[in-house]
């Protein structure tokens, strides 16, 4: 009797049809951006369900974050029609590793309570044994040593079986270290990341019963997102199947983009020869994106040699061209995609409106998200950031605030604690607590109990000395605060660089600290816009206050690496920016390879969007206060032309920040910066939908440096961004000495300032 197929398939494709039937034997479903491989998986475990082939406790399915496991997990529910209980082995390698772990401790020499250390503990561990081997941790960090480490264990390199050729990493010691770390940990009865699922493998590699047991008990092994899977990853799946082979893999290489954390896209490449008959799937018919989006999308991806290749089509309509925009700057991009979304909301440019929920805003590093977030908080406009904490919640960022408001109000008891030892100044728990008694039993903030206590000879060693210069320090960064003819930018710059807080990162030798050096410049920058850093401080407690409530529709905002597997209606790429996007680091440390995976990251954030893909770059960037001129990306030449719409910066016809001003300056930069003479912005000049119609104004270097502060003369009119209007009465060298109207004179720094004449076309 041929039944009628449960309605769950009758929702696919034939291609996906096929990757749900064929349970028996493994699949690889190798397919393109929003061609329905998520659904497929998920599909695939109700029909297992359905057909009672498995119960929810024998389908071990690997996604990439836990919250894509949380969605599986609901729509095999909806599907179902009913609530799924258990799935407990639907998760990410680590959260199913840890439970594995915690059941077989013991083969590997733990209890099953043992505990993961973060990565404070990890380092702090790693550091007394670097300590202990006489190792000068200065030119050999203890972060330099657990990143080595980490990346063995994404190898599934244990310290027994280390290749010879790693040998002379960390100037040779690193092996022994290594040895050394494991034991300890097994002493304390710990693991840090890496080791949940190397453990776990080395489990199944030495002990058959354990893996057999769990070779039975795993009826149907699912893994999405397979591209970016790391060797240790491969090799726990490859033991899993090995018995009954019932293993589905889906993935894209277009997508990979994990290779700077030990991913391989060869696992995925080389899957049929693991797993020889495997059915191999592709599906090319894309269920997400307009064509428009998915041409362009194409268009850029097939700039990479190494790649499989495939043509993806869609019965979508037309729709919306990918838009692209140059803007004047970081915060003026900021400043348009806020009221772009707002007439998104409305309805907009013929489109339907969308709502909050359906609009993401996608950048390539998580500095970005600065500039978006406090023009939100200023607006009002409600947003979420996913996969990580908001700018100003982030460690470094606190760290760095701390010491300004220690500064600003040296009683700031709760600063004082967070930075007293922050970067390390021999200042341990008893130190600070002597601090701490010192202070309370005289009834004096921590900085004077502090100082009380060294003049009491409380304290001696090196922790001493260091404590002395951190108080006098303080005390000179809060007189440079009081003095009116100190930049709170430069003191702010100062007070990081003299604490040793930037050196700090600049030592750290983890994947995050580049990050983290990047954001304490974006921190800088955000000062600028302020009259001091009270001002400052005070901005950040009142939109930090301004939380919305939860229930609320939110703009997503996110990294490119966050949304992977995700998708929205309406997407906004900003910061293309040759140096962000791709990424200057990204492009010295790996090469051509490194161009490639950033490549895949553009692919990625342009097949987010189903409907209105928006990809901008600022003319100019802000950092430490110079202003630095931007190229457009490359990937923007690399834009099919057809695809894509140019749309007019609001400054260049009748936007509201100045329209003459604005189109002049642009020219000025064009000029003599550069910025729009690359080929990606001729291009768009080309196509001539907006080239602006003034005459050229005389040339003058709008970008503020080093050459621009020759220009200036005894005389001049010019401006500074926070005292407004002046006239320079002496230069010497680097300062000028100015008479400003309103605000008196003052000895100010040059690159704070510019001509009168051009202040007006300056989007302050
Ligand atoms: P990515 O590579 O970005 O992870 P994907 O291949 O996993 O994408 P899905 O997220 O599964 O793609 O699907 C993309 C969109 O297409 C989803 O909204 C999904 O519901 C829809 N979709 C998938 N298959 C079909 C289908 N056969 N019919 C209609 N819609 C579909
Ligand atoms: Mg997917």
């Amino acid at each position: 009797m041929a039944a009628r197929p449960a309605p769950y398939l009758e929702e696919l494709n034939a291609q996906q049809r096929k990757a749900v039937e064929t349970l028996d034997g493994p699949v690889l479903m190798l397919a393109g951006a929003g061609t329905g491989k998520t659904k497929a998986l998920t599909t695939r475990i109700v029909h297992l369900l359905g057909t009672g082939r498995a119960q929810p406790n024998e389908i071990l399915a690997v996604t990439f974050t836990n919250k894509a496991a949380r969605e599986m997990k609901e729509r095999v529910a909806r599907m179902m029609k009913r609530d799924v209980e258990g799935m407990p082995w639907m998760g990410t390698f680590h959260s199913i590793c840890v439970k594995l772990l915690r059941r077989h401790a013991e083969l590997v020499g733990l209890k099953s309570n043992f505990t993961i250390l973060d990565t404070d503990d990890q380092l702090r561990l790693l550091k007394q044994l670097v300590q202990a081997a006489g190792i000068d941790d200065k030119r050999w960090p203890a972060r330099m040593l657990a990143s080595i480490i980490d990346g063995w264990k994404n190898r599934a390199w244990t310290s027994e079986n280390l290749p010879a050729a790693e040998a002379s990493a960390y100037d040779g010691k690193a092996p022994a270290l290594y040895a050394q770390y494991q034991t300890r940990l097994r002493e304390l009865n710990a693991v840090d990341f890496g080791d949940l699922l190397l453990h776990v493998v080395g489990i199944f590699q030495k002990h058959d019963d354990v893996l057999a047991q769990y070779q039975r008990w795993f009826k149907y092994v699912l893994v999405d997102e397979y591209q970016d899977t790391n060797v240790a990853q491969y090799l726990w799946l490859r033991l899993l199947a090995g018995g009954h082979r019932n293993i589905c893999c889906v993935g894209d290489d277009d997508q990979s983009i994990y290779g700077w954390r030990g991913a391989e896209v060869g696992n995925i490449l080389r899957f049929e020869k693991d797993f020889p008959g495997a059915e191999v799937i592709r599906l090319e018919q894309n269920y997400r994106s307009t064509p428009h989006i998915l041409k362009a999308a194409s268009g850029v991806i097939q700039g990479n040699e190494s790649r499989l290749g495939k043509e993806l089509w869609t019965e979508a309509e037309e729709g919306e061209k990918v838009r692209l925009i140059g803007h004047w700057d970081g915060e003026e991009e900021a400043r348009w995609i806020g009221e772009e979304i707002e007439s998104m909301q409305r309805g907009t440019r013929g489109m339907r409106p969308y709502g909050l929920d359906e609009m993401a805003i996608l950048v390539r590093a998580s500095h970005q998200m600065r500039a978006f977030e406090d023009r939100f908080l200023t607006i009002g406009m409600p947003y979420r950031v996913i996969g990580g904490p908001r700018f100003y919640e982030r460690l470094e960022i606190r760290d760095a605030m701390a010491y300004f408001r220690l500064v600003v109000s040296p009683e700031d008891d709760l600063a004082f604690e967070r930075v007293v030892n922050t970067p390390k100044r021999g200042l341990g728990d008893k130190a600070q607590q002597k601090i701490q008694r010192m202070a309370r039993d005289n009834f004096l903030p921590l900085h004077e109990g502090a100082q009380m206590l060294l003049d009491a000879k409380g304290l001696t060693g090196k922790g001493a000395g260091e404590l002395q210069r951190f108080l006098d320090n303080l005390q000179r960064w809060q007189r440079l605060d009081a003095s009116p003819d100190v930049n709170h930018v430069e003191l702010a710059e100062m007070i990081l660089d003299e604490s040793g807080y930037t050196e700090m990162w600049q030592n750290d030798k983890t994947p995050e600290a580049p990050g983290r050096l990047e954001n304490l410049k974006e921190l800088v920058k955000a000062l600028e816009q302020f009259e001091n850093l009270q001002g400052f401080l005070e901005h950040v407690s009142l939109i930090m206050d301004n939380e919305s409530e939860d229930a609320e529709q939110k703009v997503s905002i996110m990294t490119l690496h966050a949304a992977k597997g995700l998708e929205f209606p309406v997407v906004f790429l900003p910061g293309w920016e040759d140096g962000l996007f791709p990424s200057q680091r990204s492009m010295d440390e790996s090469g051509i390879k490194g161009l490639e995976e950033e490549r895949r990251l553009a692919y990625v954030g342009i097949t987010r969007a189903e409907e209105v893909s928006t990809i901008s770059f600022a003319g100019n960037r802000r950092v430490y206060g110079q202003w630095q001129s931007q190229m457009p990306s490359r990937f923007i030449d690399e834009l099919p032309e057809d695809h894509v719409e140019v749309l007019t910066p609001p400054g260049l016809y009748g936007g509201g920040y100045g329209a003459s001003g604005m189109r002049s300056s642009l020219e000025d930069t064009a000029s003599e910066a550069n910025v729009y003479n690359s080929p990606g912005w001729r291009r768009m000049q080309a196509r001539g939908r907006q080239r602006p119609t003034s005459q050229p104004r005389e040339s003058r270097n709008l970008v503020i440096d080093a050459e621009a502060v020759s220009t200036f003369a005894v005389g001049e009119r010019v401006f500074h961004t926070k005292f407004g209007y002046g006239e320079i009465l002496a230069l010497e060298g680097e300062k000028l000495e100015i008479a400003f109207d309103k605000a008196g004179t003052k000895k100010v720094v040059s690159r704070f300032i510019v001509s009168a004449a051009d202040a007006d076309n300056i989007p302050f």
